[in-house]
């Protein structure tokens, strides 16, 4: 909505000193604020768009320090589906129904907010957490008493304000978060903000604020873990997994900063840069005619996406010269998923080139038999996940089973996450050779890696 100028009247305008004039200068100033936030209101809800509900909840809590204010976000998780489904006629009536629901706990320093779409908001002021989630159950009634075809799945997000000058827009970001921590979960319907998610948030700000210095000066390593045969111990392979040296926060383990990067797109430039070593170091050894073994890379999904993916993998291995063969490729589960007609065409490709794909954290995604049959997958790599209850009967005949089928389709096998020797024994009876874990190796910087190699 467009936003009004207002003019002051030069008859009451702030040079003139006298008290009385003053006052009303500021009756008329504050008129104008109020007259633009009627005019800030959403189109169909009626209620507050997000700029009057910024100004309003400020107002509300600076002009009452003694409350304790929340501001509660919801939204929709499902919203757009509803509309493709039951039509945008009944997406109206929801939203409709959604603002009755928030209207119903209108009163005294309450402000609701329609943001946009399927986000609304209120601030409110509360004395216990249990009030809050009894406003957020009410609401969840009213929705779930609307007459519509399909399930509609709200989340809501809770920021209790610190103290009364808590900028609005931040309590909205928090409120934000931690809605986004359980949105579209089925066990889970509110979040409150925590200090954990505080910390969780600061860590990201300084991954984003870090990333393009530390890539630029080196900062991210290759480490890499060895892979065996578990019957001669000889080692038949490696996986390349990176590290981040960080000057101040020291190593960095990449399930801390990989999902930043996944969710900023940076792991693009950081995947690059962890291949390109790894085909240097492959190169450089043999070149001097030293002992190579296959280092495998990952490959994360968001490559999809990079026009470039497939040509940097072939003119590495042309640069290099590196027979692809000696690095498979390994892409999870949902990676061979995630736009999976560009992806197939992409993969069935760098085939054509002589590169070998591996699907890695097998059992832990969606994989369907379909899905087994279909891709060019030479060699499953078995999620950790399976080693963990093998004293398990029943987990037994399921690891088992699932590697007989896996090498009745003629793939590869490979477990990860091997701890121990009980589990070894077990995978060697089920028929499987190769192995990668702890009880091996853990990963090692490269310059140990190859000690290994020509020890
Ligand atoms: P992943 O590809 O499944 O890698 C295997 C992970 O399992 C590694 O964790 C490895 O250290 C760990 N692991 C291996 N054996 C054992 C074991 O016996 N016990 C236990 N508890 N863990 C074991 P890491 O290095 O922390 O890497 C985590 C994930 O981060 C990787 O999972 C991979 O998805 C991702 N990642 C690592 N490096 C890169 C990279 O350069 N690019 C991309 N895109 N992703 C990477
Ligand atoms: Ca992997
Ligand atoms: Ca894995």
């Amino acid at each position: 909505m467009e936003e009004k100028s207002y003019v002051l009247n030069q008859e009451i305008s702030p040079q003139m000193t006298d008290d009385a004039k003053m006052e009303l200068y500021l009756y008329s100033l504050r008129k104008m604020a109020e007259n633009n936030l009627e005019s800030n209101r959403a189109f169909m809800t009626g209620l507050y768009n997000l700029r009057a509900f910024q100004y309003k909840a400020a107002e509300e809590m600076l002009e009452n320090p003694e409350l304790r204010f929340a501001l509660i976000v919801m939204d929709i998780a499902n919203f757009k589906s509803v509309n493709e489904f039951c039509g945008r006629t009944m997406g109206d009536e929801l939203l409709k129904c959604i603002a009755g629901a928030f209207k119903e706990h209108s009163g005294e320093h309450v402000v609701l907010s329609h943001f946009r779409a399927d986000i609304f908001a209120m601030l409110t002021p509360f004395q216990k957490d249990s009030d809050l989630i009894e406003k957020i159950k009410r609401i969840e009634q009213r929705i779930e008493a609307f007459q519509i075809p399909c399930k509609v799945l709200p989340s809501f997000g809770i920021c209790v304000a610190t103290d009364s000058k808590m900028p609005v827009s931040l309590m909205r970001d928090y409120a934000t978060m931690a809605m986004k921590t359980i949105k579209g979960k089925f066990y889970a319907d509110y979040a409150f903000f925590s200090d954990e998610m505080r910390q969780t948030m600061l860590m990201e700000k300084q991954i984003e604020n870090d990333m393009v210095e530390a890539l630029k000066t080196g900062q991210f390593r290759l480490f890499i873990q060895p892979k065996v045969n578990m019957k001669s111990g000889e080692i038949i392979g490696g996986e390349a997994l990176v590290r981040w040296h960080h000057p101040v926060n020291g190593i960095i383990g990449p399930g801390q900063f990989i999902p930043v990067l996944e969710k900023n797109g940076f792991i693009i430039n950081v995947d690059i840069h962890v291949w390109n070593e790894v085909f240097r170091f492959i190169g450089n050894r043999l070149q001097e005619g030293k002992k190579v073994v296959p280092i495998s890379i990952n490959i994360s999904r968001l490559h999809v996406y990079d026009s470039s993916f497939r040509e940097n993998l072939v003119k590495m291995k042309e640069e290099y010269h590196v027979p692809p063969k000696l690095v498979p490729l390994e892409l999870t589960e949902s990676g061979f998923l995630e736009a999976a007609e560009v992806m197939y065409e992409n993969l069935k490709y760098l085939k054509t080139q002589g590169f070998t794909l591996s699907m890695d954290d097998f059992g832990t995604g969606y994989s369907t038999m379909t899905m087994l049959k279909n891709q060019p997958v030479d060699e499953i790599k078995i999620d950790k996940g399976f080693m963990d209850d093998i004293q398990n009967d029943r987990s037994r005949i399921v690891v088992k089973n699932t590697i007989h089928m896996l090498k009745e389709l003629d793939m590869d096998v490979i477990v990860e996450g091997v701890e121990d020797k009980e589990q070894q024994d077990f995978l060697i009876e089920c028929g499987c050779r190769k192995a990668q874990g702890f009880y091996y190796y853990r990963p090692m910087p490269v310059e140990e890696f190859e000690a290994i190699l020509d020890g």
